[in-house]
């Protein structure tokens, strides 16, 4: 996005903030939060008046804490820190750095919230990512590593060695839904949707049938393939078109291979993840979008309540494998 189109955006945004439309089915409300567009539907037909405001709060709160283009954020001050030794985090940090280290160490690193010296050389933090010089790739990826973070709970801390910096660009999402959910059943909600578009979207409650879940073409996200029907729990969707750049015909994304220390280019276009809460299915839809199929299927497998469609360009063709325990959690209709 430009940065005339981004600060239109933003205007368009201001405008209509905070609108929201009540009916007898409950309150439809769309609000510019977390560099996105959320929408939050309350099914219920009478919710206390001010339960979306709160749900915006918790998660515009937890942007503070998580986001690493706010140079404000709580994260970004601990990376300022980096090499400083521990240094005392909230709560909800250390929940977030606490379970992306677990995936970093399950993953072999292919999930590794350190990959943010590589976001920052190849400038996925400004409007215009490119290519970076050789030498400030390398010492990019000489900073990325689950070992360069370590999470302690008590007294609760996070160190960075230094000259590593963390970014949560592939679970904040998850995890502020999470949160925000959690909110609105402790005020008596019963029936919710927050829907970070296919980024991240969380349910409260159930409805007959199960929720529907729509798997678009990556290539044309206007064209449905197939609908999933879920039970409560959480989805995910990570794909490279959402932020890449083109050059001498390759296409670089914002996911990198960490161990690489390059974007992941791959005949992979998007991969969706269903899991019970929405910090598991954010992350291990960029977690197995960096693995691919074959050993992402590994890593899934034991995992209860967790599935993943996988979308593959072949030739013109688009191949979709599933994984994990999507068969029995959900219906395939064409
Ligand atoms: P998502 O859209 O949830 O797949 O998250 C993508 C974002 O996660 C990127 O924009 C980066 O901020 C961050 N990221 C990129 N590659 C990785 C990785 N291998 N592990 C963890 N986070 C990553
Ligand atoms: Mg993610």
């Amino acid at each position: 996005m430009t940065g005339r189109l981004r600060a239109l955006t933003i205007v368009l945004a201001t405008v209509v903030a905070s609108q929201a439309w009540a009916s007898d089915r409950g309150i439809h409300a769309v609000r510019y939060v977390m560099g996105t567009w959320c929408d939050l539907v309350i099914f219920d037909p009478d919710p206390a008046p001010d339960v979306v405001q709160s749900a915006f709060r918790e998660i515009a709160r937890l942007d503070d804490v998580l986001s690493s283009w706010n140079p404000e954020s709580e994260v970004s001050r601990l990376n300022a820190s980096a090499g400083r030794g521990p240094q005392p985090v909230s709560v909800d940090l250390a929940n977030v750095a606490e379970e992306s280290a677990a995936l970093c160490t399950l993953t072999g690193g292919a999930f590794d919230p350190s990959v943010a010296s590589l976001l920052r050389a190849w400038g996925f933090y400004t409007e215009s990512p490119g290519l970076p010089a050789p030498a400030i790739g390398r010492d990019a990826a000489s900073h990325v590593g689950c070992n360069r973070v370590t999470v302690r709970r008590d007294p609760r801390t996070i160190a960075l060695a230094d000259g590593a910096a963390l970014d949560f660009g592939a679970i904040g999402k998850g995890y502020a839904v999470d949160r925000a959910l959690a909110m609105l059943r402790a005020r008596g909600v019963t029936r919710a949707k927050i829907d970070f578009g296919s980024s991240s979207l969380g349910y409260l409650g159930d409805i007959d049938g199960g929720w529907p879940v729509v798997i678009s073409d990556p290539r044309d996200r206007d064209n449905p393939l197939f609908t999933l029907r879920i039970t409560g729990g959480a989805v995910s969707t990570s794909s490279q078109r959402e932020r890449s750049f083109e050059r001498d015909g390759r296409r670089f994304g914002h996911i990198f291979d960490p161990r690489l220390g390059r974007p992941v280019e791959s005949s992979l276009m998007s991969v969706t993840v269903i899991a019970p809460r929405g910090s598991t299915a954010d992350s291990l839809s960029t977690a197995l979008f960096v693995m691919g199929a074959a050993q992402g299927k590994r890593v899934i497998n034991g995992m209860p309540g967790v599935g993943a469609v996988f979308v593959e360009q072949r030739a013109n063709d688009l191949l979709i494998t599933t994984a994990g325990k999507l068969s029995r959690l959900t219906r395939l209709s064409k």
